[in-house]
């Protein structure tokens, strides 16, 4: 591929807009000063999205100046994992998606907000922060290619050394997958498992086996997720924990696809001729 020419589209007429939303980790480990540029050159190299990067203030500092507009984007991507927010941002965040608003939860993001009640339903699963037992909701997996919840108690949220790994398709047919091979390798990542929540209104997109050699659960693991929260709809990847892994083709392909589902219920972006295949990672440098 040395020869290949990465032409960038000019921005469609009518871009998606964009909210990039970022400001505060669980850890250094979780760098969104260096992830989130990488995630707004992605999208607006579709030429379908106009991105603006809005910072939350740090939980639990002086939110009083803080006034994102949500109603002026059809989609809101959360590069941000915090402890919670005030109660007037969390209403007006509800009802934005009650409307029909748009949500893409990207990997530590659905270790955020671990005590509202909405958000746990709209990224169906999350872990770790205050996911400490049984009380953040059943685990979810595919169990026999069925998803099946399970009360079994435990903390939520779990993964092993990073490694590649396999992603399945289960639902051929939805717009984020639809044309992608059915297997395929995602570069080295955090594979997330033991995830807890309410699983309401979730469709599990795509899973990776997780291997009990490098401290898995045996089971296949919700990756990618579309969830509807009344009007709204969510696309959750458990994928991305760094820019090394944010650089597989994989990753793009699946973040530019689901934030364009989220936005709209469409997509429209053909699958790249670099996508990885069943026994090989693909990486953009
Ligand atoms: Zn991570």
């Amino acid at each position: 591929m040395a020869n290949a020419v990465c032409l960038v589209p000019a921005r469609a007429a009518n871009p998606i807009r964009v909210m990039l939303l970022d400001g505060q980790s669980g850890g250094a480990y979780h760098d969104w000063k260096s992830t989130t540029p990488v995630m707004k050159k992605q999208l607006e190299e579709t030429g379908r999205f106009q991105v603006d990067v809005v910072t939350s203030p740090a939980w639990p500092g002086d939110f009083s100046n803080f006034k994102p507009e949500f109603s002026k984007y059809q989609v809101v991507v959360s590069n941000l994992d915090s402890p919670d927010w005030p109660e007037n941002l969390r209403t007006q965040f509800e009802a934005y998606m009650r409307n029909g608003g748009g949500l893409v939860v990207v990997h530590g993001a659905d270790n955020a907000f671990p005590n509202w009640v909405a958000y746990n339903e709209m990224i169906g699963i999350g872990g770790w922060r205050g996911r400490t037992n049984e009380n953040a909701g059943p685990l979810w997996y595919l169990k026999d290619g069925k998803l099946t919840s399970d009360n079994t108690p435990g903390k939520a949220g779990s993964h092993g050394a990073r490694k590649a790994f396999a992603l399945t398709d289960q639902l051929p047919d939805h717009p984020v997958t639809k044309g992608l091979p059915k297997v395929w390798m995602h570069a080295a990542d955090e594979l997330y498992a033991t995830m807890r929540g309410p699983g309401k209104e979730m469709s599990v997109v795509s899973t990776a086996f997780s291997a009990p050699d490098n401290k898995g659960t045996g089971r296949d693991e919700p990756m990618l997720m579309a969830l509807r929260f009344s009007k709204g709809r969510i696309f959750h990847t458990t994928l991305g924990h760094d820019v090394a892994a944010l650089n597989c083709v994989g990753f793009i392909v699946t973040f530019q696809r689901g934030t364009e589902w989220a936005a709209t219920g469409k997509v429209t972006q053909k699958v790249p001729s670099d996508f990885p295949t069943a026994t090989e990672t693909r990486v953009r440098p």
